[in-house]
């Protein structure tokens, strides 16, 4: 039986900044803007309860909530504390999946104490430590915990034993699970289903029927199933953006806006759903029509418009003139361990 925990910071960068300056506690605190083409990383509770979500608009948060006070981010620092809380963990386990610098899954499976009796006293050395304090889910895979550490936010903890399990999903929205966004709650919505429980009760081969693998993957989650590893290597390495052309591309001038595009649409993504990471390269990756391929990479630490351009005609020289059916472009991540000396990237000019 494997004892997995869940440890979620509770409003990560916010509580930071409030420990850094106590002036901002028990105000509306938004993190972001700036840089950020002004969209919020992270709001305090505070600013919650005026509707403020990370992710939003500065204008759309400021609108909802006049006197929020908004600071710029400050990586270096969430990277320094995200390591500091990674050195509790290791004092329980070498079993660490960060997830991102705010969350990750331990698996305890070879202690002795009870889960939550862990976690209880890994979320108490994190305020010791830090001044900070963390959520936490403990269950007996992945998915119980992570659904389990939002039960008693902030600064709680909740355990689902294996023999809960059933009951715990029962009533459990499907929109909770991985994988379901609205699009999917839609569809089973429109066979009635609301509930991992409603979703349990699906025949196997029928859901298999509708929607594939993915359909013997749900039939799984809705009873709570999920035997992947704590895997201490699965942060994203890289972000890219490729595509395919109908019709092979015969210049370069053709494939400059093709790049900016894609430039585009790794930004957003880069900016949504890894602000937290340092950029460690830019990469263009070129196919041409006779399948061959090549890769120009160059090590620089923001998405550079110009850096791109030069990366791709490096790209199209290699290729002499030979059309390009597809084109990509991405960045590749600092491995985020390595952010623990900051000064160390700073000074190797990367
Ligand atoms: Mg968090």
């Amino acid at each position: 039986m494997r004892k997995i925990i869940h440890i979620d910071m509770d409003c990560f960068y916010a509580a930071i900044e409030e420990r850094e300056n106590p002036e901002l506690r028990g105000k509306p605190v938004g993190v972001g803007g700036g840089s950020r083409r002004g969209v919020l990383t992270t709001a305090n509770y505070e600013a919650r309860k005026y509707g403020c979500r990370s992710a939003m608009p500065v204008f759309k948060a400021r609108e909802l909530c006049p006197h929020l006070i908004l600071v710029p981010v400050r990586f270096d620092l969430y990277r320094a504390e995200s390591a500091r809380i990674r050195a509790i963990f290791g004092r329980f386990t070498e079993k660490i999946e960060p997830l991102s610098l705010d969350e990750a899954y331990l698996d305890v499976s070879h202690l002795h104490s009870s889960g939550a009796a862990i976690a209880r006293e890994i979320r108490a050395q994190i305020r010791e430590e830090t001044g900070l304090t963390a959520s936490a889910g403990i269950g007996p895979n992945k998915l119980i915990a992570k659904i389990a550490s939002d039960w008693n936010k902030p600064d709680g903890q909740h355990e689902v034993r294996a023999e809960d399990v059933e009951d715990f999903m029962s009533a459990l929205p499907v929109g909770r699970l991985w994988g379901i966004g609205p699009k999917m709650r839609g569809k089973l919505e429109a066979m009635g289903i609301r509930t991992c429980g409603e979703l349990r009760a699906m025949d196997k081969i029928d859901l298999a029927r509708r929607f594939g693998t993915w359909g013997l993957e749900l039939h799984a989650l809705a009873r709570g199933e999920d035997d992947r590893e704590v895997s201490i290597d699965r942060i994203r390495k890289s972000v890219s953006c490729e595509h395919t052309f109908t019709e092979n591309i015969l210049t370069l001038e053709a494939l400059r806006p093709q790049l900016l595009a894609m430039i585009d649409e790794v930004r957003e993504d880069v900016e949504r759903r890894h602000a937290d990471r340092v950029i460690r390269s830019l990469v263009v990756k070129m196919k041409f029509a006779d399948f061959t391929r090549t890769t120009a990479e160059r090590a620089h630490p923001e998405l550079d418009a110009g850096v791109y351009a030069e990366l791709l005609e490096e790209a199209w020289k290699r290729g002499a003139n030979r059309p390009v059916r597809l084109l990509g472009a991405g960045v590749r991540f600092r491995d985020p361990d390595d952010g623990i000396q900051p000064e160390l990237f700073d000074s190797a000019g990367l």
